[in-house]
C-alpha cells in the first residue's frame, strides 16, 4: 500500500484519504442506525410490558365488555391507576418518537417506518380504549373529575402525528378523533350491549 501510495504521488494520498473518510461516513451511518433501532425496540417493549399487559387487561376488560365501573370496593382506583398508566406509556412514546423525528430532520427513516407500524395498531385501540374508559370513570364518580388534560393532549399530539405518516385512509381515520358511535368509530366495543358494574370486591374471609 506504501508503495502504491508512492508511485501515485500526491494523488495517492488523496484517493486513500477519501477511502478513509468514505469507511469511516459508513461504520458512522451503521452505528447510529443500529442506535436509533434500540430506541424503537425501548419504545415498542414499553407497551408490550408485562407491566403494561396488566394495565391494558383492566382497561380492555371493560372497553370490550363495555361494562360499567363499580363505585365501591377498589375497582374504580384501580381503573383510574391503569388509565394514567397507559397515558404516560403513550406520552413516553410521543417523545421518544420526536427524538428520532428530530435526529432524522423530521424524515422518517428506516427506524422511525419500522416505530410507526410497530406502534399503529396500539395507538389506533387505544383512540377508542381512552374516550369510553374516561367516561366509564366519569359516570362511576361524577363528583371525582379525571384530570388527564396533559397527558391525553400528548396521545392526541402522536396520534395526530402517526396519522401524517399514513396515505392509507382507514389507518388515518382510526387514529382520528373519537367519535362515540358506531358509525365514525369502527371499534366493535360498540357494538356489544352495556353491562351493570361487577359486584364490589371484598377480602377473602373463612366461613
Ligand atoms: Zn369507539
Ligand atoms: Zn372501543
Amino acid at each position: 500500500m506504501v508503495d502504491l501510495l508512492r508511485v501515485l504521488g500526491p494523488s495517492g494520498s488523496c484517493i486513500a484519504a477519501l477511502a478513509a473518510f468514505v469507511v469511516s461516513v459508513l461504520v458512522w451511518r451503521r452505528s447510529r442506525l443500529t442506535a436509533r433501532l434500540e430506541i424503537v425496540r425501548g419504545l415498542h417493549a414499553e407497551l408490550v410490558s408485562e407491566s403494561a399487559a396488566k394495565d391494558r387487561h383492566t382497561l380492555g376488560s371493560l372497553h370490550w365488555q363495555n361494562r360499567e365501573i363499580n363505585r365501591g370496593g377498589t375497582e374504580r382506583g384501580e381503573v383510574m391507576c391503569a388509565y394514567f398508566a397507559m397515558l404516560w406509556r403513550f406520552e413516553r412514546l410521543h417523545a421518544g418518537r420526536k427524538v428520532l423525528l428530530e435526529g432524522a430532520n423530521g424524515r422518517r427513516d428506516v427506524a422511525l417506518r419500522m416505530l410507526d407500524e410497530q406502534v399503529y395498531t396500539h395507538v389506533a385501540e387505544y383512540v377508542c380504549t381512552f374516550s369510553v374508559i374516561k367516561d366509564k370513570l366519569t359516570n362511576s364518580n361524577k363528583d371525582d373529575t379525571v384530570f388527564d388534560g396533559a397527558y391525553l393532549n400528548a396521545f392526541k399530539q402522536l396520534r395526530t402525528s402517526l396519522a401524517e405518516t399514513f396515505s392509507d385512509p382507514e389507518k388515518r381515520a382510526r387514529l382520528g378523533v373519537h367519535a362515540n358511535n358506531t358509525e365514525k368509530c369502527s371499534c366493535k366495543c360498540h357494538e356489544v350491549s352495556a353491562k351493570p358494574p361487577l359486584p364490589p370486591q371484598r377480602p377473602f374471609t373463612l366461613a
